[in-house]
């Protein structure tokens, strides 16, 4: 995406800050999607979303839909395989380019153009969705799972993408260091910055190994301990 946007002063809404505030367990659901595949960078990746009925669980996982919502999202699925092929397909396109964009902020590369479009084409279609109610007093927009059908799993992830693209914890967004292609995408919530590893052990505990190795191996191939 080009850095000289001829968005205008007004049309970049520059008179008002709009913000999506994602409440959850801290790790934005937009980058659990694009997790669902893992070793994503790797020769061998590994997918999970092979059925709808994995995306359902997905979502029940990531606590965006009750057991009732899940029921009813499988039940439909089941009555109508080629709508549910169809929104499995949309859902991976959207996580493909999630992870696209999310996988250049980390590396501070440009943005696809392409790649904003299909999320914003997503957001846009949620948002028409969207509707306000009241909850103790407050407003609050929510979306309606019924009117949602099939597409829910993949209208949250959209919204929760927009809300993290567009603040400042989007320069927390961090790709694992691990040499193998892990690919897991996270936001890195230490105070300084300093996570490079995902939140599997695995990653981080055999880089310091590889290290490890490399600091303490002779050249014939003894191990020795070096005094630092
Ligand atoms: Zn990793």
């Amino acid at each position: 995406m080009s850095r000289t946007s001829a968005a205008s002063a007004v049309t970049r809404w520059s008179r008002w800050g709009v913000a999506l505030v994602e409440a959850g367990d801290g790790r934005p659901l937009c980058l659990s999607l694009t997790n669902t595949r893992f070793f994503r960078n790797s020769a061998a990746p590994r997918e999970t979303l092979r059925g709808y009925a994995d995306l359902v669980d997905w979502a029940s996982l990531k606590k965006i839909v009750g057991p009732k919502e899940a029921n009813r999202l499988v039940g439909q699925a089941t009555a109508s395989p080629p709508a549910a092929r169809r929104e499995l397909a949309r859902t991976i396109a959207l996580r493909e380019a999630m992870a696209r964009l999310f996988a250049a902020k980390a590396h501070h590369r440009e943005l696809a153009a392409d790649d904003l479009a299909v999320v914003m084409t997503t957001f846009n279609e949620a948002a028409k969705q969207l509707k306000l109610a009241i909850d103790d007093e407050r407003i609050v927009p929510c979306l309606d799972p019924a009117r949602a059908g099939l597409a829910l799993p993949r209208w949250q992830a959209a919204v929760s993408a927009i809300g993290l693209l567009t603040s400042k914890a989007a320069a927390r967004v961090k790709e694992c260091a691990d040499d193998r292609g892990c690919g897991w995408l996270f936001l890195d919530t230490t105070r300084n910055g300093s996570r490079v590893y995902c939140f599997s052990s695995e990653c981080g505990n055999r880089a310091r190994q590889m290290k490890f190795r490399e600091r303490h191996r002779a050249g014939d191939g003894t191990v020795h301990v070096h005094r630092a």
